[in-house]
Protein backbone atom coordinates (compact mmCIF):
# COMPACT_ATOMS: atom_id res chain seq x y z
CA UNK A 1 0.00 0.00 0.00
CA UNK A 2 3.03 2.23 0.88
CA UNK A 3 4.52 1.76 -2.30
CA UNK A 4 1.40 2.21 -4.39
CA UNK A 5 1.18 5.46 -2.93
CA UNK A 6 5.02 6.43 -3.22
CA UNK A 7 4.96 5.78 -7.08
CA UNK A 8 2.04 7.89 -7.87
CA UNK A 9 3.35 10.86 -5.44
CA UNK A 10 6.35 10.46 -7.89
CA UNK A 11 4.61 10.72 -11.27
CA UNK A 12 3.22 13.54 -9.62
CA UNK A 13 6.04 15.65 -9.55
CA UNK A 14 7.51 14.68 -12.65
CA UNK A 15 3.92 15.84 -14.42
CA UNK A 16 4.74 19.09 -16.23
CA UNK A 17 6.21 20.25 -19.91
CA UNK A 18 8.62 23.42 -18.80
CA UNK A 19 9.70 26.33 -20.92
CA UNK A 20 12.18 28.65 -20.56
CA UNK A 21 11.75 31.52 -22.97
CA UNK A 22 15.14 34.38 -23.59
CA UNK A 23 17.17 35.97 -26.20
CA UNK A 24 19.81 33.64 -25.18
CA UNK A 25 22.37 36.21 -26.86
CA UNK A 26 24.16 34.19 -25.93
CA UNK A 27 23.12 31.69 -23.28
CA UNK A 28 24.98 31.56 -20.06
CA UNK A 29 25.36 29.45 -17.14
CA UNK A 30 22.58 31.97 -15.19
CA UNK A 31 20.32 30.51 -17.32
CA UNK A 32 21.97 26.70 -17.36
CA UNK A 33 22.01 26.70 -13.82
CA UNK A 34 18.89 27.83 -13.15
CA UNK A 35 17.33 25.63 -15.66
CA UNK A 36 19.19 22.29 -13.82
CA UNK A 37 17.51 23.81 -10.36
CA UNK A 38 14.35 23.87 -11.52
CA UNK A 39 14.49 19.95 -13.23
CA UNK A 40 16.14 18.65 -9.85
CA UNK A 41 13.83 20.88 -7.66
CA UNK A 42 10.89 19.80 -9.68
CA UNK A 43 11.83 16.37 -10.71
CA UNK A 44 10.66 17.64 -14.16
CA UNK A 45 11.56 15.17 -16.83
CA UNK A 46 12.83 17.93 -19.41
CA UNK A 47 13.42 21.55 -19.64
CA UNK A 48 12.78 23.31 -23.34
CA UNK A 49 14.61 26.55 -23.70
CA UNK A 50 12.99 28.62 -26.35
CA UNK A 51 15.26 31.15 -28.25
CA UNK A 52 12.55 34.06 -29.69
CA UNK A 53 13.40 34.96 -33.25
CA UNK A 54 12.62 39.46 -32.82
CA UNK A 55 12.69 40.05 -28.97
CA UNK A 56 9.73 42.00 -27.86
CA UNK A 57 11.12 44.74 -25.23
CA UNK A 58 14.71 44.58 -26.13
CA UNK A 59 16.61 45.75 -29.35
CA UNK A 60 17.29 42.98 -32.17
CA UNK A 61 20.23 41.08 -31.29
CA UNK A 62 23.59 41.78 -33.20
CA UNK A 63 24.19 38.18 -34.00
CA UNK A 64 21.73 35.77 -35.88
CA UNK A 65 18.80 33.80 -34.24
CA UNK A 66 20.58 30.91 -35.96
CA UNK A 67 23.63 31.62 -34.02
CA UNK A 68 21.93 32.22 -30.72
CA UNK A 69 19.78 28.85 -31.53
CA UNK A 70 23.24 27.45 -32.38
CA UNK A 71 24.60 28.40 -29.02
CA UNK A 72 21.93 26.95 -26.66
CA UNK A 73 22.36 23.97 -28.64
CA UNK A 74 25.76 23.63 -27.87
CA UNK A 75 25.18 25.09 -23.86
CA UNK A 76 22.87 22.16 -22.85
CA UNK A 77 25.34 19.89 -24.05
CA UNK A 78 25.88 18.89 -20.40
CA UNK A 79 22.28 18.01 -19.14
CA UNK A 80 19.95 15.92 -21.49
CA UNK A 81 17.08 16.79 -19.71
CA UNK A 82 17.56 19.95 -21.30
CA UNK A 83 16.58 20.58 -24.72
CA UNK A 84 16.21 23.57 -27.72
CA UNK A 85 12.62 23.99 -29.40
CA UNK A 86 13.29 26.21 -32.54
CA UNK A 87 9.69 27.16 -33.06
CA UNK A 88 10.02 30.53 -32.91
CA UNK A 89 12.51 30.95 -34.60
CA UNK A 90 10.88 29.32 -37.85
CA UNK A 91 7.75 31.23 -36.77
CA UNK A 92 9.94 34.98 -37.28
CA UNK A 93 8.56 37.75 -36.50
CA UNK A 94 8.12 39.08 -32.88
CA UNK A 95 8.39 36.28 -30.16
CA UNK A 96 5.38 36.94 -28.29
CA UNK A 97 5.17 34.47 -25.43
CA UNK A 98 1.26 34.12 -25.62
CA UNK A 99 1.66 32.91 -29.13
CA UNK A 100 4.05 29.92 -28.34
CA UNK A 101 2.31 28.82 -25.23
CA UNK A 102 -1.10 28.57 -27.07
CA UNK A 103 0.15 26.97 -29.43
CA UNK A 104 2.06 24.93 -26.77
CA UNK A 105 -0.86 24.43 -24.74
CA UNK A 106 -2.69 22.90 -28.23
CA UNK A 107 -0.12 20.17 -28.56
CA UNK A 108 0.16 19.35 -25.16
CA UNK A 109 -3.89 18.67 -24.57
CA UNK A 110 -5.82 20.31 -21.81
CA UNK A 111 -4.88 18.46 -18.87
CA UNK A 112 -1.07 18.74 -18.91
CA UNK A 113 0.59 21.45 -17.00
CA UNK A 114 2.73 24.04 -18.81
CA UNK A 115 4.84 26.05 -16.50
CA UNK A 116 6.51 28.99 -17.91
CA UNK A 117 9.81 30.05 -16.31
CA UNK A 118 10.47 33.96 -16.24
CA UNK A 119 13.27 35.58 -14.32
CA UNK A 120 12.52 38.21 -11.84
CA UNK A 121 13.45 40.88 -13.98
CA UNK A 122 10.79 39.82 -16.64
CA UNK A 123 8.17 38.85 -14.38
CA UNK A 124 8.79 42.74 -13.05
CA UNK A 125 7.86 44.24 -16.85
CA UNK A 126 5.35 41.34 -17.38
CA UNK A 127 2.29 44.22 -17.46
CA UNK A 128 3.91 45.52 -20.55
CA UNK A 129 3.61 41.67 -22.42
CA UNK A 130 1.11 41.92 -25.34
CA UNK A 131 -1.94 39.79 -23.71
CA UNK A 132 -0.52 39.11 -20.29
CA UNK A 133 -3.14 38.41 -18.24
CA UNK A 134 -4.27 35.57 -20.85
CA UNK A 135 -0.66 34.13 -20.06
CA UNK A 136 -2.07 32.13 -17.48
CA UNK A 137 -5.12 30.73 -18.97
CA UNK A 138 -2.75 28.43 -20.84
CA UNK A 139 0.24 28.43 -18.59
CA UNK A 140 1.44 28.63 -15.24
CA UNK A 141 4.14 31.36 -13.87
CA UNK A 142 7.06 30.01 -12.54
CA UNK A 143 9.49 33.12 -11.52
CA UNK A 144 12.83 32.46 -10.34
CA UNK A 145 14.42 35.34 -8.34
CA UNK A 146 17.85 37.20 -9.65
CA UNK A 147 20.24 38.74 -7.96
CA UNK A 148 19.56 42.69 -8.33
CA UNK A 149 16.20 42.04 -9.06
CA UNK A 150 13.22 42.32 -5.69
CA UNK A 151 9.93 41.93 -6.02
CA UNK A 152 8.65 45.07 -5.87
CA UNK A 153 5.51 44.86 -8.09
CA UNK A 154 3.56 48.09 -9.59
CA UNK A 155 0.15 47.20 -8.58
CA UNK A 156 -1.74 46.02 -11.24
CA UNK A 157 1.14 42.87 -11.19
CA UNK A 158 0.77 42.71 -7.36
CA UNK A 159 -2.71 42.31 -7.66
CA UNK A 160 -2.50 39.68 -10.56
CA UNK A 161 0.11 38.19 -8.26
CA UNK A 162 -1.89 37.80 -5.41
CA UNK A 163 -4.76 36.62 -7.28
CA UNK A 164 -3.03 33.85 -8.67
CA UNK A 165 -0.27 32.97 -6.29
CA UNK A 166 -0.20 29.45 -5.29
CA UNK A 167 -0.14 27.74 -1.95
CA UNK A 168 2.92 25.82 -2.66
CA UNK A 169 4.97 24.54 -5.52
CA UNK A 170 3.12 21.29 -5.98
CA UNK A 171 0.20 23.07 -6.85
CA UNK A 172 2.17 23.97 -10.40
CA UNK A 173 1.73 20.37 -11.14
CA UNK A 174 -1.99 19.49 -10.23
CA UNK A 175 -3.52 21.83 -12.76
CA UNK A 176 -2.72 22.69 -16.21
CA UNK A 177 -2.18 26.38 -15.78
CA UNK A 178 -3.46 29.38 -13.58
CA UNK A 179 -0.97 29.71 -10.70
CA UNK A 180 2.25 31.74 -10.02
CA UNK A 181 5.35 30.58 -8.15
CA UNK A 182 8.34 31.95 -7.09
CA UNK A 183 11.10 30.23 -5.95
CA UNK A 184 14.81 31.13 -5.43
CA UNK A 185 17.64 28.88 -6.57
CA UNK A 186 21.56 28.97 -7.03
CA UNK A 187 22.16 33.30 -6.84
CA UNK A 188 24.29 33.97 -10.05
CA UNK A 189 24.38 37.67 -11.30
CA UNK A 190 25.37 36.79 -14.77
CA UNK A 191 23.81 38.23 -17.47
CA UNK A 192 23.97 38.67 -21.64
CA UNK A 193 24.77 42.23 -21.68
CA UNK A 194 27.77 41.46 -19.20
CA UNK A 195 29.10 38.68 -21.58
CA UNK A 196 28.69 40.88 -24.71
CA UNK A 197 30.29 44.38 -22.70
CA UNK A 198 33.29 41.56 -21.76
CA UNK A 199 34.02 40.52 -25.15
CA UNK A 200 33.86 44.36 -26.71
CA UNK A 201 36.36 45.00 -24.24
CA UNK A 202 38.33 42.31 -25.15
CA UNK A 203 37.89 40.76 -21.36
CA UNK A 204 37.42 37.03 -20.35
CA UNK A 205 34.35 35.75 -20.55
CA UNK A 206 35.39 32.49 -18.99
CA UNK A 207 33.09 30.57 -16.44
CA UNK A 208 30.31 32.99 -17.10
CA UNK A 209 29.04 30.64 -20.31
CA UNK A 210 30.24 27.23 -21.11
CA UNK A 211 33.28 26.61 -22.66
CA UNK A 212 31.95 25.64 -25.91
CA UNK A 213 29.88 29.53 -26.04
CA UNK A 214 33.48 30.89 -25.88
CA UNK A 215 34.67 28.84 -28.32
CA UNK A 216 31.61 29.56 -30.32
CA UNK A 217 32.07 33.17 -29.65
CA UNK A 218 36.24 33.64 -30.45
CA UNK A 219 35.30 31.46 -33.70
CA UNK A 220 32.81 33.54 -35.50
CA UNK A 221 33.89 36.97 -33.93
CA UNK A 222 30.71 37.95 -32.36
CA UNK A 223 30.14 41.07 -29.95
CA UNK A 224 32.95 42.93 -31.32
P1 LIG B 1 20.31 40.68 -21.33
O1 LIG B 1 21.43 40.93 -20.38
O2 LIG B 1 20.70 40.83 -22.77
O3 LIG B 1 19.08 41.49 -20.99
P2 LIG B 1 19.57 38.17 -20.01
O4 LIG B 1 20.83 37.77 -19.32
O5 LIG B 1 18.49 38.76 -19.17
O6 LIG B 1 19.90 39.14 -21.25
P3 LIG B 1 17.67 36.54 -21.50
O7 LIG B 1 17.98 35.55 -22.56
O8 LIG B 1 16.97 37.76 -21.92
O9 LIG B 1 19.08 36.88 -20.79
O10 LIG B 1 16.88 35.84 -20.33
C1 LIG B 1 15.96 34.76 -20.53
C2 LIG B 1 15.28 34.45 -19.20
O11 LIG B 1 16.22 33.99 -18.25
C3 LIG B 1 14.58 35.66 -18.58
O12 LIG B 1 13.36 35.25 -18.00
C4 LIG B 1 15.59 36.11 -17.53
O13 LIG B 1 14.95 36.79 -16.47
C5 LIG B 1 16.18 34.79 -17.08
N1 LIG B 1 17.54 34.93 -16.59
C6 LIG B 1 18.61 35.39 -17.28
N2 LIG B 1 19.71 35.39 -16.54
C7 LIG B 1 19.36 34.93 -15.31
C8 LIG B 1 20.07 34.71 -14.08
N3 LIG B 1 21.36 35.00 -13.97
N4 LIG B 1 19.36 34.24 -13.02
C9 LIG B 1 18.04 33.97 -13.15
N5 LIG B 1 17.31 34.15 -14.28
C10 LIG B 1 17.96 34.64 -15.35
Amino acid sequence: MVTHVTTELSDIQQKGTVVMGGTFDPIHHGHLRSAVDILDYFRFKNLRLIPCYQPVHKDQPSVSAEQRLEMVRLGIQADERLSVDKREIVREGRSYSIDTLTQLRHELGADEPLIMVVGMDSFLSLPTWSRWQELLSVAHILVISRPGWEPDFISSLESFYEKHRAKSAAELQCAPAGKIWMESFTPLAISSSQVRNLCRKKASIAYLVPETIQRFIEAHSLYK
